[in-house]
């Protein structure tokens, strides 16, 4: 009898990168393809024609550093480039330039999630599937072929559908804040695939929390080009192993894809074993050296990551974690909210709302602009009742020294001219409101 058995779902990511250099990987061609008419940005490197010799992109392998040493890798001082072989339409050579033995990138780490390697390898072509003259045909589109793609592969420590998707959205951000690629994934210039098997808790010897040995078997689901796909296909997925190994039925190892239509995964292609790749290593790129050096300047130009900026915008601006997620999310948001800030650092509050309610970013492309906007909201806002202006004037009067030191530069005898002006009104009045008109009067506004 199996009934009420409980079962761990065991998923483990790969991710795919198109990187936003300028050229390919390989050649020369320009690495910008979308939407480009098809077969315009192609030469015999990238067309995969006899004798033609690549010659590797400097800041590909840089970015996918860069990438790596964000995420906690080991960067390899000696790493290498092999041919991995397989025969499909989109593969001009037969083969495609990727690493196998020794990856740019290895063993990091990134929050819980172990990342096993990220490394570099070449785009495909397109494959077009269509009809010209009412037959059906498969076109090929070479623009894409050559084009810098950096794999991403984490251990299967996933055992969560939420934990996937906020892992690939921080990555997401991660990518963006490097600048590495635009990692759009309705473009493709971020493709996500997960592998999922169950694991029977209790199956184990040692019953522990974690996993002993993995499943025996993984389905890989591909090709899916949204979170909110992944998430739906994941789920679906769990439900499905479970239902099968419930009933004693054996899993197929293959490759599904998400059809929203039928809310459902559907099989793509079986993978009875491990595919035979004949790596070997690639003969006519010598190895790449990376040294310490490289290494420090590399990791001098990773950015402020997203998750320091987070602590960083609470400890500073003390917002709110919904408006900080707002503000990280977007990294020219961020920017724009920290420019503005800095020219008027009281109101770095005032300015995160207008930005998030009222979208006035959008308006003043100059944060300079929607300060000066604000200050003047302000303003015309405070209209003081006639007690408060009253109370602010005799206090200013009454205290000649104190505002002359304010004006000689001692800024902290603000704090006793409200406490003066909050006397005279029994302690009622808002000292915010109060502190502004006052500061507006000892400007001589
Ligand atoms: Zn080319």
């Amino acid at each position: 009898m199996k009934l009420n058995q409980t079962y761990k779902p065991v998923i483990g990511l790969e991710v795919h990168i198109e990187l936003a250099t300028n050229s390919k990987m390989f050649c020369g061609c320009p690495a910008d393809h979308f939407g480009k008419k098809p077969n315009t940005q192609t030469c015999p490197v990238c067309l995969g024609l006899p004798g033609a010799l690549p010659v590797p992109n400097k800041k590909a392998i840089d970015w996918c550093i860069m990438l790596g040493l964000a995420l906690g890798c080991k960067i390899n001082k000696y790493s290498t480039f092999d041919r991995k072989h397989y025969f499909y339409p989109d593969l001009p050579k037969g083969y495609q330039i990727s690493q196998y033995d020794d990856p740019f990138c290895y063993e990091g780490k990134f929050e819980d999630i172990r990342i096993r390697r990220v490394h570099m390898e070449e785009d495909t072509a397109k494959l077009q599937h269509t009809e010209v003259n009412r037959k059906k045909v498969s076109l090929i589109d070479f623009n894409r072929s050559g084009v810098p793609l950096v794999e991403l592969v984490t251990e299967p420590d996933f055992s969560d559908v939420d934990e996937v998707i906020l892992f690939l959205q921080e990555l997401q951000k991660i990518i963006r804040y490097l600048g590495i690629s635009t990692a759009d994934m309705e473009k493709g210039s971020m493709r996500l695939e997960a592998n999922i098997s169950l694991l029977l808790l209790g199956s184990e010897p040692n019953t522990g929390s974690e996993p002993v040995t993995l499943p025996n078997y993984k389905v890989e689901l591909k090709n899916i080009n949204s979170f909110r796909f992944l998430k739906k296909a994941m789920l679906y997925e769990i439900e499905r192993q479970k239902d099968l190994l419930s009933n004693n039925k054996k899993i197929v190892q293959e490759t599904r894809g998400w059809n929203e239509a039928r809310s459902a995964t559907v099989s793509q292609r079986i993978k009875e074993e491990a595919m035979d790749y004949r790596y070997f290593p690639e003969p006519d790129i010598p190895p790449i050296e990376v040294s310490d050096k490289d290494i420090k300047i590399l990791s001098d130009k990773v950015p402020e990551l997203p998750q320091t900026k987070r602590e960083r915008f609470l400890e500073q601006y003390n917002l709110s974690k919904e408006y900080i997620e707002i503000l990280v999310s977007d990294l020219t948001k961020a920017n724009y909210f920290e420019e503005a800030s800095k020219l008027s650092p009281d109101m770095a509050k005032t300015i995160a709302n207008a930005m998030i309610n009222q979208n006035l970013d959008k308006s003043y492309p100059e944060p300079a602009g929607l300060v000066k906007k604000l200050v003047e909201l302000t303003k015309t806002d405070f209209s003081p009742t006639p007690e408060v202006g009253l109370a602010i004037k005799s206090v200013l009067v009454e205290n000649p020294e104190v505002v002359k030191s304010y004006q000689n530069g001692k800024g902290q005898v603000v704090g006793f001219l409200i406490g003066q002006v909050q006397k005279i009104l029994n302690g009622k009045g808002d000292p915010k409101q109060i502190n502004t008109i006052l500061l507006g009067k000892l400007h001589g506004n």
